[in-house]
């Protein structure tokens, strides 16, 4: 999991009021990525599907990098989750904004499933150390189940992430279909997750968060719903219309709680 080889640049360490208000200036604005992003692993991570192969994974050639299954087929990571979790992990915006990795799979093998995580290498750390798929992630439910949704409750309680600051990735229809029922942001990735995919599902991101977070102000009336970060160091509140996407964020207030 993330903490074997994270440094406390990246985990930890909330983001500043200081930079959350920082738009505008071609820098960032952290409130528009998403506070946990989670990859399905059949077919959108990797491919083939657990269940298409025979498992028992290991290297080969043995010192090499290359995955494969009992039968010697390869198992490879597609592009876009490639890219996704590279930038996730080493991109300075990322970092600052603290994000959390999940993945959320049916599948009927989980064991073989979490043995391809310890193997499959996907990036490099900012050290340069080899990353696998079981180092970049935070919470991992990986067993079969009816509904993709039983395993988005239990990564709401142990994130402590809200559905709406959630972005989904999976390339089976009905799965998107019912988490996003969930008020989950989603992007379909049929055939596997793409680099187009993920910039897709980014931009779909903002929108969605900048639609709920306007909605949300005016529920309550007056514009001022407060928010508390998920660590407890500050909360922010707006003032006027400044959540609404595209209004700036000039008006947004800091407490400490
Ligand atoms: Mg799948």
């Amino acid at each position: 999991m993330r903490s074997s080889f994270d440094d406390p640049l990246a985990r930890g360490t909330p983001r500043s009021p200081e930079a959350s208000t920082r738009r505008g200036g071609g820098e960032l604005d952290l409130d528009l990525l998403p506070s946990l992003v989670v990859f399905d692993l059949d077919d959108t991570v990797w491919w083939p599907e657990m269940y298409m192969t025979a498992g028992n994974f290991h290297f080969e050639p043995p010192g090499s990098t290359r995955v494969v299954d009992r039968l010697g087929e390869e198992l490879t990571i597609h592009p876009g989750a490639r890219v996704a979790i590279e930038e996730m992990l080493n991109r300075p915006r990322w970092r600052r904004a603290n994000a959390q990795i999940a993945f959320a799979s049916r599948t009927d093998e989980p064991a073989w499933a979490m043995e391809a995580m310890r193997l499959l290498r996907v990036c490099t750390d900012p050290r340069g150390r080899d990353v696998t798929l079981e180092d970049a992630v935070d919470h991992a439910e990986v067993y079969p189940v009816r509904s993709k949704t039983e395993q988005f409750h239990r990564l709401k309680e142990k994130s402590g992430v809200p559905f709406d600051e959630m972005l989904f990735f999976d390339n089976e229809s009905r799965n998107v279909r019912e988490v996003a029922a969930l008020g989950v942001c989603c992007q379909y990735t049929p055939d596997g997750m793409t680099v187009e995919h993920w910039r897709e599902g980014l931009a779909k991101y903002e929108e969605h968060r900048g639609a709920h977070r306007g909605g949300g102000e005016q529920e309550l009336g007056g514009g001022t719903r407060p928010s508390l970060r998920r660590d407890g160091s500050f909360g922010s509140l707006s003032a006027g219309n400044s959540g609404k996407k595209g209004s700036g964020s000039g008006g947004r207030i800091f407490f400490r709680p």
